[in-house]
């Protein structure tokens, strides 16, 4: 019987970097995967909600192209043709992630796996014996009590990939990121959506002054969300909240979370979703390889992304967690030109500064998933203000937002 070197259970972010760094450093890897490989994030997170995104913006600026002078008087819509497009993305981004993997020497295996002992992993018919086992087996969503996913009115995020046609009106219950996008998917299509989050704030991880500012454009998009609330009971198809509303969405989409996957059995190394850490794509993959090659970075310094017009996007200091030591430093997007040409004036840029040196970044605007780039290539180099002033920043651009609030200083 071959050995491996490891044993990998989990073909997500984590499990296929983890794998296609140590076989580039020369070991001998097995990677069990149960289902398809490149996990939640490829299959059922990350790339299929993008796709969506990107179809319902185009329909959203269809919707509204007459004030720019783009006047479109006849045009159709097709959801099955918007899940086409989704499923293609996917499979494309999927048959590249199988090849390059393949390529790797990593040998994949799909089965679902099972630890025997330290030295033994197990599929439905193969015993495998390896050196090292790593668990890299993700998250699942997680359900309320009272609220269990039934594929049909309560759904799951995994759910909510298998609609045919558009509803009407949608109830989200949770404002992160997942519930947040979904929102965004469905309010640019035009469905009525209604949110609640049992927190202060929509967004309640970001910065309070990013959640305010969310709240204020989901009003303005006549998203209703209500806040400190939750779901006390569900009668027939009519959702009651603890303060008394009630709702009747056509269904209600649960994203309250995710809970990690971990097989029941001692293992040293648990890499991305399954640690229950910080449960985000680049953290498995820069986690995975830090494990594997030894590459350090800071964890404190994982960006955050929410994507959909504008754009959020944080890492570092927030500003409930900065005392008057710190100073914070805003620019509307109001005063960037590009903003203007792109309709896009709703946000923000806002920097948390100490010391001469940068340890937040909130960004609300387009192209906000690039800048946040900028600024954490400051905030880990720790580059001073001073230096950053001497970078020539093209115009006109977002970037040069950065620019401006820091040449005021
Ligand atoms: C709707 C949604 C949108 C998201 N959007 C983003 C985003 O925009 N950006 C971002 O950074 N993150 C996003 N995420 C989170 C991201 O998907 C996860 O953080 C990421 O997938 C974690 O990677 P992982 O490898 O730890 O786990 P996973 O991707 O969950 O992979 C784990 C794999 O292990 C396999 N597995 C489990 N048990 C076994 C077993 N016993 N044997 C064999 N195989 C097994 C599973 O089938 C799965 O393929 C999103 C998540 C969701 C749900």
């Amino acid at each position: 019987m071959e050995r491996y070197e490891y044993g990998i259970i989990g073909g997500g972010p984590a499990g296929y970097t983890a794998g296609m760094c140590l076989a580039k450093n020369g070991h001998s890897v097995i990677l069990f995967e149960k289902d398809k490989l490149g996990g939640t994030c490829l299959n059922r997170g990350c790339i299929p909600t993008k796709s969506f995104l990107h179809s319902s913006e185009i329909y959203a600026q269809i919707m509204t192209s007459d004030k720019i002078g783009v006047h479109i008087d006849d045009f159709s819509f097709d959801f099955s043709k918007v899940v086409e497009k989704k499923d293609t993305t996917v499979e494309r981004v999927r048959k590249s992630l199988e090849l390059a993997v393949k390529n790797s020497g990593v040998k994949t295996v799909y089965a679902k796996a099972c630890i025997k002992d330290k030295n033994t992993i197990l599929t439905e018919s193969e015993e495998y014996k390896v050196d090292n086992i790593i668990i890299a087996s993700g998250s699942k969503p997680k359900e309320l009590s009272g609220l269990k996913f039934d594929g049909e009115f309560i759904l799951s995020s995994d759910d909510i990939l298998n609609i045919k046609e558009l509803p009407k009106s949608v109830l989200i219950i949770g404002s992160g990121a997942i519930g947040l996008e979904w929102a965004r998917i469905f309010s640019n299509f035009g469905v009525e959506v209604s949110i609640v989050e049992a927190a202060e704030h929509l967004l309640p991880l970001a910065d309070t002054e990013v959640s305010k500012r969310v709240e204020r454009i989901f009003k303005q998009k006549k998203v209703k969300f209500y806040l400190q609330n939750t779901v006390s009971e569900i009668k027939g198809r009519t959702v009651i909240l603890k303060t008394g509303e009630e709702i009747s969405p056509d269904f209600v989409l649960s994203a309250v979370g995710r809970e990690p996957v971990k097989p029941d059995c001692p293992c040293e190394t648990i890499l991305g979703d399954a640690c229950g850490e910080i449960q985000l794509a680049h953290y498995a993959i820069h986690q995975a390889q830090q494990f594997a090659s030894k590459v350090p970075f800071d964890k404190n310094l994982t960006p955050s992304v929410i994507y959909g017009e504008p754009e959020i996007a944080w890492a570092g200091l927030r500003e409930q967690d900065i005392d008057e030591s710190y100073k914070k430093v805003m620019l509307p997007v109001t005063a960037l030109g590009k903003a203007w040409c792109d309709d896009a004036t709703d946000g923000f840029i806002k920097l948390i500064i100490k010391d001469n040196l940068i340890y937040g970044a909130h960004i609300v605007s387009k192209e906000a998933s690039s800048l946040i780039h900028t600024v954490l290539a400051f905030m880990q180099n720790k580059i001073k203000i001073e230096d950053i002033k001497q970078i020539c920043f093209a115009h006109p651009t977002y970037s040069e937002g950065i620019f401006d609030i820091l040449a005021g200083l």
